[in-house]
């Protein structure tokens, strides 16, 4: 448990723009700060950061809130955790009380294996520093490869002893149980018996962006043994080797700062090119980069040079892996080291200002470098010559920026020798086919829309409109579900579908609206609730709902077929077909519930205007409340001239 005050302390002392910056790239707009929303995926920023009011809101998603529902979100923590977090990087002391065997098993599953993860990692660090054999085997190979102390400790290098279930048994004894040392990685069981999976081996710690230990990689160090150099974690709960570079927590800071990232193939090149100085450098432990992993560079930095061994036989089969960074938008360059050298032996052997001076002279583009590449190979050849042609046109035509396609296929007409034109045509082809193929997918309906009502000012949150309430949560039930509309950013993006309840509860959150009936409220809350994990609730579990005023409502609502109240009968128009008009109804009945809200608080207003000035009050207090009633009265204006609909294509 954590004591009041020491909560009201954090809470006092974290800074929203801090916060947030240590996992996206936020720019200033005016008095907010803009970035890519990490809570989506997205290409042009719609998440704010309000330093003033010390909340943040994506635009796209809905998601908001202050810094600790923000690290809540991000790093999946319950609120107790988020606040440790917060502690700890403000070095704010939090007397702990250490975990009883009772209070372990009841931590939840994702808690757990952070739990045991966290032991496993001191515990194998203390085996490296502390152990004979520890010391002997694993301190000494780190030194041997010119690891120093701190970097040891910067990465929190360790060691795990070479005996059958060490750390299983220690762990056990410890009160961590079996199962998540199993679930996290660290025991193997069968039948017979348990033992440790990482046996013999220097432990590479995996962080999560925010510093948790998630997995681990293991080098064995006996040079006879048949099996692999390196053993991964497995995925786990909360490992997902998809999602995670190495060395991403260490690299954050210096990615932004330096607005570039270098990734390299492992551990000992991240860490090796730290030493020397470079620390804006991650890597994809082994496997090609994934969607996942270059957003996850790209929240930092638009900017990547990938930098590959010098006699890398595997460049040719990456090179395709590399379109993937070219469709996000990334400024993607290349560097090719001397023969012989690795980032680990290069950086090793240089200083930082050697090995970035050598950068600076030798990286390339990567169009560029994989036309000179291939190039070299197709000499007379015609046939492999047309086929490098449309590899090349193929990366090219996966590049968003026109303007950048347009100076590759300058640049690869003069390398490759030929017609630009005929470059441009075949990208335009290829662009042409992809964007044909995505459109097709998207349904209903024809229009492409986007959707903003007219906002209303905060101070008219306190009002109640019960009918109008009503109205939206009998649309929630019914259509909450449905598609309302589709749309797609960029003809090249997945198109976005929008469902009815997310339409509705982003409007009622944008202006920051919220019901007073306490039932309508809660079911809105579980729509919420349900768009945050992705997975709204079907209508028939508010009929089962095991709160019987929810279940109750639910039938009453549900039992009719959707009859339009008369807010939507317009004079002459029969609407025949309430499904075919839900583009309609569902943004009208959210701008009724706005207006109603509006003209309460404007009768109000003026009643209060009223008694003012049969009592005599001060001027400022009558200038709030015109004030007030001004900014009521051009908020109803605007809502009025309103139909919900703003169609931008
Ligand atoms: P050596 O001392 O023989 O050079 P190494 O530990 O440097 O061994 P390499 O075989 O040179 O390993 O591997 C190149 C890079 O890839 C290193 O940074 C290494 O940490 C990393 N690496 C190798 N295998 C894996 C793996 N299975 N998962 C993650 N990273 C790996
Ligand atoms: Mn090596």
């Amino acid at each position: 448990m954590i004591d009041f005050n020491t909560i009201q302390r954090i809470i006092d002392t974290a800074e929203i723009v801090d916060v947030v910056q240590d996992f996206v790239n936020l720019k200033k707009r005016g008095v907010n700060y803009l970035g890519l929303c990490p809570f989506h995926n997205e290409k042009t920023p719609s998440f704010t950061v309000s330093p003033a009011k010390g909340i943040y809101k994506c635009f796209g998603c809905g998601k908001g809130g202050n810094p600790v529902n923000f690290i809540m979100e991000h790093e999946h923590l319950g609120y107790a955790d988020a606040l440790r977090y917060l502690a700890k990087k403000y070095h704010i002391e939090i007397v702990e009380k250490e975990l009883s065997a009772e209070e372990i098993q009841q931590q939840n599953e994702r808690d757990s294996l952070l739990v045991v993860t966290k032991f496993a990692n001191s515990y194998f660090q203390e085996k490296l520093h502390k152990h004979t054999d520890g010391r002997a085997i694993g301190l000494s190979y780190f030194k041997e490869r010119g690891f120093r102390d701190e970097i040891i400790d910067k990465f929190e290098l360790g060691y795990s002893l070479d005996i059958r279930d060490a750390f299983t048994k220690a762990a056990i004894e410890k009160g961590y149980k079996l199962e998540f040392l199993e679930k996290a990685g660290f025991t193997i069981v069968n039948e017979q018996d348990k033992f440790d999976r990482f046996r013999g081996r220097v432990m590479f710690p995996i962080h999560s962006l925010s510093g948790n230990v998630i997995g681990f990689g293991g080098r064995v160090l006996k040079k006879d043994e048949k099996t692999a150099k390196y053993l991964n974690s497995p995925e786990s709960e909360i490992y997902h080797k998809s999602k995670v570079l190495y060395g991403m927590f260490q690299a954050k800071t210096a990615i932004t700062q330096s607005d570039k990232c270098y990734l390299v193939e492992g551990y000992t090149d991240v860490i090796s090119m730290h030493q020397s100085g470079i620390e804006n450098v991650v890597a994809s432990s082994g496997t090609s980069l994934t969607v996942d992993q270059i957003r996850l560079i790209k929240r930092f930095t638009p900017n990547v040079t990938i930098i590959y061994d010098g006699d890398a036989a595997g460049i040719k089969a990456s090179l395709r892996g590399i379109d993937l960074v070219l469709e996000q938008g990334m400024n993607v360059r290349v560097l090719l080291l001397p023969e012989n050298e690795d980032p680990d032996s290069f950086a090793k052997a240089h200083s930082a200002s050697e090995l970035l001076a050598f950068i600076q002279k030798n990286e390339e583009d990567f169009i560029t470098f994989k036309t000179r590449l291939l190039s070299k190979d197709t000499k007379n050849d015609p046939v492999k010559k047309a086929n490098l042609i449309s590899d090349i046109v193929h990366s090219i035509s996966v590049i968003p920026d026109g303007i950048i396609r347009t100076v590759y296929i300058k640049e690869c007409s003069t390398i490759l020798g030929i017609d630009e034109k005929i470059l441009y045509s075949e990208t335009n082809k290829i662009r042409r086919r992809y964007a044909d193929s995505e459109s097709r997918r998207v349904t209903t309906p024809s229009d492409v829309y986007k959707v903003a009502s007219p906002a209303v000012p905060s101070f008219v949150e306190g009002y109640y409109a019960e009918p109008q309430e009503r109205e939206i949560i009998k649309l929630l039930l019914h259509y909450g579900n449905q598609v309302l509309y589709s749309y797609q950013e960029d003809k090249f993006d997945e198109p976005r579908h929008v469902k009815v309840a997310e339409y509705i509860i982003k409007e009622i959150l944008n202006d920051d609206l919220e019901f007073k009936n306490l039932v309508y409220k809660q079911i809105f809350q579980e729509y919420l609730d349900g768009m945050s994990k992705d997975l709204l609730p079907e209508s028939k579990q508010f009929i089962f709902h095991n709160d019987p005023q929810i279940s109750k409502l639910a039938a009453d609502l549900l039992s009719t077929t959707y009859t339009l109240s008369k807010i939507f009968k317009r004079k002459g128009a029969l609407i025949e077909n309430d499904e075919l008009k839900l583009n309609q109804i569902v943004p009208e009945t959210v701008v009724a519930y706005k207006r109603k809200i509006l003209e309460i608080a404007q009768k109000d207003v003026s009643e209060k205007l009223h008694i003012a000035q049969e009592n005599k009050i001060s001027v400022e207090e009558l200038n709030t409340i015109q004030k007030e009633s001004m900014l009521i009265t051009s908020a109803i204006i605007a809502i009025s001239k309103d139909r919900g609909w703003v169609i931008i294509r």
